[in-house]
């Protein structure tokens, strides 16, 4: 491969981390977060590691082997155990404390119903006729506790995009976005609390991670669309969710077991679980190598998403600071086991960096790595976050970009950036505290060079 033109070093004006080494304010915790996740004995800077005080349990995430260092997670904020909720059990075990009550065991299964397929709230009990009025509130305390208060919702989009803000019973913040297409429903959800993961250009990365999130926090965002779009709360009428990105705040293969039994709740009928079809699921990674791999043997028929962001380690590193443990040769070998075990293409996201990534030789250097695979390049114009000068290529340079790699033969969309003014769009997902929030009502632009798929990105979250 031909020598990449040098990048550009990207100025920062403030922001959370400096992914270059310079004087960010506050560069450390981030950093030290990821290093200490990882361990790697030295980050690829130079940067000097001293240990922190973990605050919670680790995350259940793919630790890697033989890294030498003990995996250490700093947390921002002191994290609470969200209550049990009926979303976090299998059909049998919720039969089994209903059973506990000394309720029938279908008391689990009506309740189960109520919310999954009626997709009623936890405080509609005037809803749930069928069970007996005794019987309710041991119930749903059992079974319904209401684990997400909204705090905020921003609409744009003529309203067909929303924001909500949410905040868990132990105050972690997070959010979720519905967007509404023509021919589809989508909505990204949040699988952590804040992200460890670093990337400097994502405003979720530069606050830093909170919690995992739990099975039923993760599945409630999903069912609160499904509630919104069946009860037309949303521009154009009544709609039926019909896609789950798992793009949110947050990397979703670093809260494994959640993310995966919420998987399952959400593809499993009612009463187990929502119905949704496993095509119109999609979870996304920065490339965590040994996750990826027990992802493939689990069986799930999901697209896999994997945000790359260069094709070369040496830019890599710093957008996508994992790369420093599993580089991209071994990140893509790892899709390529994934696309082979599924059946399903690999969706590759790739933000559009101005004067970073998006010269036409990484567009070149990206179709030779991708040639011939069961992949698709999902290009993403990069949204604003705070503290960042970096942005988004100029359309000129998104449709040389796109005609390069469409010239070698790699199906390739743009990204539709839905959410932008209301920070709802790829890598904007940094869940202000209500008072900072920004009330925007007229419509997003939506920037395309080539065609859109309407996705959303990660960090926005939804920008990966
Ligand atoms: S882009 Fe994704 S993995 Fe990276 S910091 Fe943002 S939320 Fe985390």
């Amino acid at each position: 491969m031909a020598p990449l033109p040098p990048r550009r070093r990207p100025a920062r004006t403030g922001g959370a981390i400096d992914p270059v080494g310079g004087a960010g304010r506050c560069a450390l915790p981030v950093r030290a977060i990821v290093a200490f996740v990882y361990a790697p004995a030295s980050w690829h800077t130079g940067f000097a590691m001293t240990p922190m005080t973990a605050e919670s349990e680790p995350s259940d995430g793919p630790m890697p082997a033989g890294t030498g260092r003990p995996v250490r997670l700093s947390l921002t904020r002191r994290a609470g155990r969200p209550a049990r909720h009926l979303a976090d059990l299998s059909r049998d075990e919720r039969r089994q404390v209903a059973v506990s009550l000394g309720q029938p065991a279908f008391r689990a299964d009506q309740l189960s119903r109520h919310y999954f397929a009626r997709l009623v709230d936890a405080d509609e009990t005037e809803a749930m006729t069928d069970l007996p009025e005794g019987a309710r509130g041991p119930l749903l305390e059992a079974l319904l506790p209401r684990l997400l208060m909204p705090t905020r919702t921003l609409s744009c989009d003529d309203g067909l995009t929303r924001k909500i803000a949410w905040r868990t019973a132990d105050g972690a913040l997070l959010e979720s976005v519905i967007m509404r297409y023509p021919d589809r429903a989508t909505v990204c959800v949040s699988s952590q609390a804040g992200c460890g993961m670093g990337c400097p250009f994502c405003a979720t990365g530069q606050g830093g991670l909170t919690r995992n999130l739990s099975t039923a926090e993760i599945v409630e965002q999903v069912v609160h669309a499904a509630r919104v779009l069946r009860r037309r709360e949303l521009a154009g009428g009544e709609g039926r969710l019909s896609n789950v990105v798992f793009m949110g705040m947050g990397e979703p293969l670093a809260n494994y077991t959640a993310v995966t039994a919420a998987l399952r709740r959400l593809i499993a009928p009612p009463p187990e679980g929502l119905g949704l079809s496993a095509r119109g699921l999609t979870v996304s990674t920065v490339g965590l190598v040994p996750a990826m791999r027990r992802l493939a043997g689990e069986g799930l028929p999901v697209t896999l998403a994997v945000s790359l962001h260069a094709p070369d380690d040496e830019l890599r590193d710093e957008l996508v600071p994992i790369n420093t443990r599993w580089p991209v040769a071994e990140v893509l070998a790892a899709a390529w086991e994934y696309a082979e075990a599924s059946g399903r293409r690999v969706s590759i996201e790739y933000a559009l960096i101005d004067g970073v990534n998006d010269d036409v030789a990484r567009a070149d250097a990206l179709a030779t790595l991708l040639a011939g695979r069961l992949a698709h390049v999902n290009l993403i114009p990069l949204n604003p976050t705070d503290g960042s000068s970096w942005r988004a290529s100029a359309p000129a340079g998104q449709r040389a970009f796109v005609r390069r790699l469409r010239a070698r033969g790699i199906a390739t969309t743009v990204r539709d950036t839905r959410g932008r003014e209301i920070a709802a769009a790829c890598g904007q997902l940094a869940a202000e505290p209500a008072g900072r929030a920004r009330h925007v009502e007229s419509a997003t632009t939506v920037e395309a060079a080539g065609a859109t798929n309407g996705s959303p990105a990660h960090g926005n979250r939804v920008l990966r």
